[in-house]
């Protein structure tokens, strides 16, 4: 009876999803290198995430993430619309402008371009918008 259960746990454990997360791209996000690699002089990074669907028929999603030096240095943000395809919030690029002329912070809105849902790709996107709001900081050796 043990032995089964055992055995049991054993083989459900490879099995664990990757719906899980919160960035759309796992296979992306286990080869990403941290952020002590891509950014050594960030020790910490706050992104506050606001999702809103484009005629405000949903209420509005918070999203609070944080970033250490060994998180990895994966900033794409998975839309919050359920049928949307191909969609996705990408920040990578406004972190890097960030961090080039040293600032502590940065802010933006950004839609989404993926589909609106399966049936509409070709013709209507997504549009759900992505209002985002970054704090940075630097180790004492990069200041
Ligand atoms: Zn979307």
């Amino acid at each position: 009876m043990f032995e089964f259960l055992k055995k049991f746990r054993k083989q459900e454990q490879p099995q664990q999803l990757p719906e899980a997360t919160e960035v759309s791209g796992l296979t992306e996000l286990e080869v990403a290198k941290k952020i002590a690699d891509v950014f050594p002089g960030i020790s910490h990074l706050a992104i506050n995430l606001t999702i809103t669907g484009p005629d405000n028929d949903v209420e509005p999603s918070l999203n609070n993430r944080s970033f250490g030096p060994q998180s990895r240095a994966y900033f794409v943000f998975r839309c919050k619309n359920a049928d949307c395809v191909d969609g996705g919030f990408d920040l990578q690029d406004d972190l890097l402008a960030a961090t080039d002329e040293g600032r502590n912070e940065f802010s933006g809105r950004r839609l989404c371009h993926g589909w609106r849902n399966a049936s509409v790709v070709g013709q209507q996107k997504c549009y759900y918008e992505l209002n985002f709001r970054a704090h940075i900081s630097y180790s004492v050796e990069h200041a």
